[in-house]
């Protein structure tokens, strides 16, 4: 690849910010477009015009009087331009000028691009490729006028300008169209929060009963401020920061939305659109949805971790509880107690005033046990009429105190129940474990049990201790 064209294909993007900050400083960005592909597309033009030249030559392509612009390949792209500008209703003046900044960013380019002695290679004499690329704009210049002024176009030239009238406002019929359809509320706002465009679902927040395009045809110069967020928009102006966040959108006509915001800037490479861009959309009903799948969520994680009849823990929740205790009291060095609680002649319950009342004492004990527990104690149904409390950074004494309690509520008042009042007796074991030692929630829970079993054999209605040493844990 020859090394200008190479240059030219790398510094795209610099050529195209020179000959917009040229334009930006001679004011032709009034009239010239605001999006960066626009201005990329021109520069790649001339590029091609200039690499369509070098593969001939790389001599100076000098002029003659005889020279035929009409078929000359390297013009196509002044005859192109020139076709597009007039349609657009540039002048041949302005277009002119403006290409002699775009000639200007490419020798400026060539100028900071060798070095300025010519090397001994007279091939990277910049002064010869300056010539080169002053040429190829002759031409195309040329080439442009001689479009340009055609007879026959000029001779059309209101037929043409009315074609392309038409098919601009339908252009511009389009893009408005797409943006009154967006769903999202679109506000554009000026520096003073002042709305210069806003689209039908912003309309709409503003005044339930605008109609689309209405802003654009019926009251384009209202000066309508917009009502939300001016803190907001005046930090990001100033920051950059703060352009996505949820809102509670209080509407003038009463009611509320639930919005996601968006800022951003206009897009606009030429500044003359300056503005922030205000994108409001509702997601009052997703967010409906979503507490509702968290709602359910969380009933469901309830439901699979709690017994229905009593709402205290399950067997599986009040085992891995105690093995979460017994883990931490590992680090801390705390230690953990159980008590496996089970009520007396329960079965009488049940045969005597029927199984509902049963399940109603099952109901007033679990009542009564946590009515007496602190919050970090954990009171779950082992089974039946089986309760394992598990009891963190207490030590056997102090399990055997609260286990006492336990057995009073229950025991010192009896039951009233639409069947009668039944007086109900629990009997408890209690084990101790964790602290300096390292033991698992099985054998915890087998000494507890079996301190219970000695609570009934010894007449029930009674607090019974493990005695015997808890086997340590194996890795
Ligand atoms: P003990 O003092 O030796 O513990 O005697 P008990 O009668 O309490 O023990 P047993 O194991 O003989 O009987 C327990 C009874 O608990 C049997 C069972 O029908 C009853 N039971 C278990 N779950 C429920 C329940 O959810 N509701 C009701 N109403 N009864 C239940
Ligand atoms: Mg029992
Ligand atoms: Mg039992």
């Amino acid at each position: 690849m020859h090394f200008l064209e190479k240059l030219l294909r790398d510094q795209e993007l610099w050529l195209m910010r020179r000959v917009r900050d040229y334009a930006l400083e001679r004011e032709y960005t009034r009239y010239t477009s605001t999006l960066e592909e626009a201005w990329r597309v021109s520069i790649s033009g001339l590029t091609d015009s200039i690499i369509c030249a070098l593969a001939i030559s790389d001599d100076p392509w000098e002029l003659g009087p005889d020279d035929d612009y009409a078929n000359d390949p390297m013009a196509e792209f002044g005859k192109y331009e020139a076709r597009m500008h007039r349609l657009r209703g540039i002048t041949l003046e302005m277009f002119l000028g403006l290409m002699k900044y775009y000639r200007q960013s490419y020798l400026d380019l060539v100028k900071r691009s060798f070095p300025s002695q010519p090397e001994a290679d007279s091939t990277k004499d910049p002064a010869r490729y300056a010539r080169f690329i002053e040429r190829v704009f002759d031409r195309i210049e040329i080439a442009f006028c001689a479009e340009w002024t055609r007879s026959e176009a000029v001779s059309n030239a209101i037929d043409e300008l009315q074609v392309a009238n038409r098919q601009m406002t339908n252009e511009k019929n389009r893009f408005l169209t797409i943006f009154e359809s967006l769903p999202s509320a679109v506000f554009v706002l000026d520096d003073k929060g002042i709305i210069i465009h806003m689209n039908h679902a912003g309309a709409r927040l503003i005044d339930p009963s605008a109609t689309s395009g209405g802003h654009y045809y019926s009251h384009p110069d209202d000066q309508i401020l917009f009502p939300w967020f001016e803190d907001e928009l005046s930090r990001f102006r100033m920051t950059g920061e703060g352009g996505v966040f949820e809102f509670q959108l209080l509407l003038a006509q009463g009611g509320h939305r639930q919005v996601k915001v968006r800022f951003r800037e206009m897009q606009d490479i030429s500044f003359k659109f300056p503005g922030t861009i205000v994108i409001l959309e509702d997601i009052t009903d997703l967010k409906r949805v979503e507490k509702g799948l968290i709602e359910a969520q969380s009933a469901l994680r309830q439901q699979a971790s709690h017994d229905p009849l009593t709402g205290l823990c399950n067997h599986g929740e009040i085992l891995s509880i105690l093995e979460r205790q017994l883990s931490k009291s590992k680090r801390d060095g705390e230690a953990v107690s159980v008590i496996m609680a089970d009520l007396d002649h329960f079965k009488r319950v049940n045969d005597t005033y029927g199984h509902l009342a049963g399940d109603e004492v099952l109901r007033q004990t679990a009542q009564r046990m946590r009515s007496v527990s602190r919050d970090y104690d954990y009171v779950g149904r082992f089974g039946g009429e089986e309760f394992l409390v598990v009891l963190r950074g207490c030590d056997k004494d102090s399990a055997v105190i609260f286990a006492e309690r336990l057995r009073l509520c229950i025991g010192s008042k009896s039951m009233v129940l639409s069947e009668g009042t039944i007086p109900v007796t629990i009997s408890l074991g209690v084990a101790s474990g964790g602290g300096n030692e390292e033991h698992d929630a099985d054998a915890l829970v087998l000494a507890a049990d079996k301190a219970l079993y000695r609570a009934k054999r010894n007449g029930r209605n009674r607090v019974e201790t493990a005695t015997e040493e808890l086997p340590v844990a194996t890795p």
